[in-house]
């Protein structure tokens, strides 16, 4: 059999883990959902300083993705494209919690009373543990 693995694949990098690991990260999804909707967070994000180091200068944003564009058109044309409508409706789902890991992980309480409504209720939560 000849040779399988290509040569030359990875551009010279000899752990591609971990450049795949450090490459500079998008807002995660629940970031989105739960900090840049929010309408005052999207009108500071909408509206940002001129920034040199951000693609066109940091002025044209789309929040659901957390991307930059270089220019108006851009965005726009992203806006109507594929990628943008898949995001929102990822966004509109709900988010993954915190009590859905650990009901995963077996640490649920599925056997005690059920949860009342209020979530930030957690100091009592924890006396009864
Ligand atoms: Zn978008």
């Amino acid at each position: 059999m000849g040779r399988l693995r290509r040569s030359r694949a990875h551009h010279a990098r000899r752990d591609v883990h971990r450049a795949a690991r450090t490459r500079a990260r998008a807002r995660d999804i629940d970031q989105i959902q739960l900090e840049d909707l929010d309408p005052e967070r999207r009108a500071e994000l909408e509206a940002q300083p001129l920034d040199h180091e951000l693609p066109g200068l940091g002025q044209h944003y789309c929040v659901e993705c957390a991307k930059y564009y270089e220019t108006d058109d851009a965005l726009k044309s992203h806006w109507r494209s594929k990628v943008h409508k898949r995001r929102c409706k990822q966004l509109k789902e709900k988010p993954y919690t915190i009590e859905e890991a650990e009901l995963a992980g077996g640490l649920g309480r599925e056997q005690r009373k059920p949860r009342q409504k209020n979530n930030y209720d957690l100091n009592n939560d924890f006396r009864d543990v």
